[in-house]
């Protein structure tokens, strides 16, 4: 059996990342970053999916990391004429599969596996495939055990949320622990980005969402 580190969010599409690597029988081990602006909601949300998949998760502590939205909150020259996306954060991506492969190289795992779908790259370049192809060649290209190579695995970088949605069910993933709001709250605000792109998911696929909204706009 294979060792895989996977990087979890507490997200629905990492979760069901999760559940999808149990089944190719990959031995896991899971990895979660905590910076200010996540919502404790997720943090929650991560350690409970962790717990239902019987999967030990690493909690790395990255009090630095900000997104650029409380950066212009500080100093409000920060990415002038930057259109930014919701939820951005500079160079996350990079941060975190650099960590990933931190762990890889420490408990000697070929395997990272990731959880981004085809729409994540919209707005977000450090969420595309020819990143993720970049961050896969340079690991390697720096790693001191030369064989076998680190392969970065994405198995959902051509899938929707509604996939997503029907993969997670037919897996019988545990979507009610899941958060996907990027905000601070007790319950999904149903308005930021990824609250719509979940309710829509869960929408267009007739499934019953369980997770609960404080302000249902549709
Ligand atoms: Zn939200």
């Amino acid at each position: 059996m294979s060792t895989a580190i996977v990087l979890l969010s507490g997200g629905m599409d990492s979760a069901t990342l999760l559940y999808w690597a149990l089944q190719q029988n990959y031995a896991l081990q899971a990895v979660t970053f905590n910076y200010p602006s996540r919502p404790s909601q997720e943090l929650k949300a991560t350690r409970k999916i962790a717990s239902s998949a019987d999967v030990n998760c690493i909690e790395v502590a990255l009090p630095f990391l900000k997104t650029a939205a409380d950066i212009k909150k500080e100093n409000s020259d920060a990415f002038k004429g930057v259109k930014l996306p919701e939820g951005y954060i500079p160079a996350r991506n990079l941060i975190f599969y650099a960590l990933a492969y931190y762990y890889a190289e420490v408990y000697g795992v070929n395997l990272i596996i990731g959880g981004h779908l085809k729409s994540d790259r919209e707005g977000f370049p450090d969420a595309t495939p020819t990143f993720f192809k970049e961050v896969e060649r340079l690991v390697n290209s720096i790693k001191l055990r030369k064989e076998p190579n680190i392969q970065l695995l994405l198995p959902f970088i051509e899938k929707t949320k509604l996939d997503v949605v029907r993969i997670a069910i037919e897996l019988g993933v545990p979507l009610e622990l899941t958060w996907s709001c990027y905000y601070e709250r007790d319950e999904h605000c149903g308005k930021c980005e990824s609250c719509s792109e979940r309710a829509e998911a869960f929408e267009k696929s007739g499934l019953k969402e369980l997770a609960n909204y404080s302000k249902r706009t549709r």
